[in-house]
């Protein structure tokens, strides 16, 4: 860790802060009620460990074998501070078990048989005392009805409810909310005014509050706007990613 780096995310997470609060102010919300998620895939563990220098106690990652890494080696690193690992990526119905060994929450559900192996594999871990807690599922929305980023469509509120049950009742699993990305070129107002849309329809059938996974360094001030309570921010904390994976 250099000294320039350590003062670059110092800087970016104090500008990152006043952004989330100044947005949740903005919409007549408590601070408390947003939770900001960085992002640190394709950044290295050193930055990892600056941030929870700097107080961060969650990261968000998309890809298993990227998180799993770094999981282990933050543990190494900083054995005592307890830090909650967010997946937000696609995951693989094959990576379940890896997923459950080290996730606090996955976002980016959208589909029966992911599920219920995630809640196999979280009630294993939880038997046998590698896990303390259920794994926090979010449902993830497709806005535009395009399969190939994930998500369930939207327009499709059968499934979702369906869905959104399974999790729900699902041993090892606890349904916590819904999570969208904004389609590509899409306009973020209507997209997050859509989500919130189907949120509220959704907590009717919940006596738990549901949250909302929504926005990201372009655009969470919008989603505050609409409710979200986690953002999941990346390059406006840790700068442009590098085309390539480590
Ligand atoms: C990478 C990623 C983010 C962060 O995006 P930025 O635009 O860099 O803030 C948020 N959510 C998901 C699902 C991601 O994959």
């Amino acid at each position: 860790m250099t000294d320039t780096r350590a003062a670059e995310l110092a800087e970016a997470l104090a500008v990152l802060t006043a952004r989330v609060e100044a947005a949740a102010a903005a919409a007549g919300r408590d601070p408390a009620d947003v939770e900001l998620l960085p992002v640190t895939k394709f950044f290295p563990l050193s930055d990892v460990v600056e941030l929870v220098r700097l107080g961060c106690r969650a990261f968000g990652e998309s890809r298993e074998q990227e998180a799993s890494k770094k999981v282990a080696g933050l543990a190494l690193e900083m054995p005592d501070v307890p830090v909650r690992w967010h997946m937000i990526g696609s995951i693989q119905r094959k990576k379940a078990k890896a997923v459950a060994s080290w996730a606090y929450a996955a976002h980016s559900v959208d589909g029966a048989a992911l599920v219920t192996a995630l809640g196999r594999a979280a009630a294993d871990a939880l038997e046998q005392g590698r896990r303390a807690e259920p794994l926090r599922v979010y449902l993830q929305l497709s806005l535009d009805g395009d399969p190939s980023r994930g998500g369930v469509d939207v327009n499709r509120p059968d499934l979702v409810d369906e869905l959104c049950a399974l999790a729900d009742s699902t041993a090892g699993l606890d349904f916590v909310g819904l999570m969208a990305i904004p389609p590509l070129h899409a306009d973020a107002e209507a997209s997050f005014a859509r989500l919130e849309g189907e949120l509220n329809r959704v907590q009717a059938s919940y006596q738990h509050r549901l949250g909302l996974s929504a926005g990201m360094s372009a655009d969470l001030e919008t989603a505050v706007q609409h409710g979200s309570t986690c953002v999941r921010v990346g390059t406006a904390l840790m700068g442009q990613r590098p085309l390539t994976s480590p």
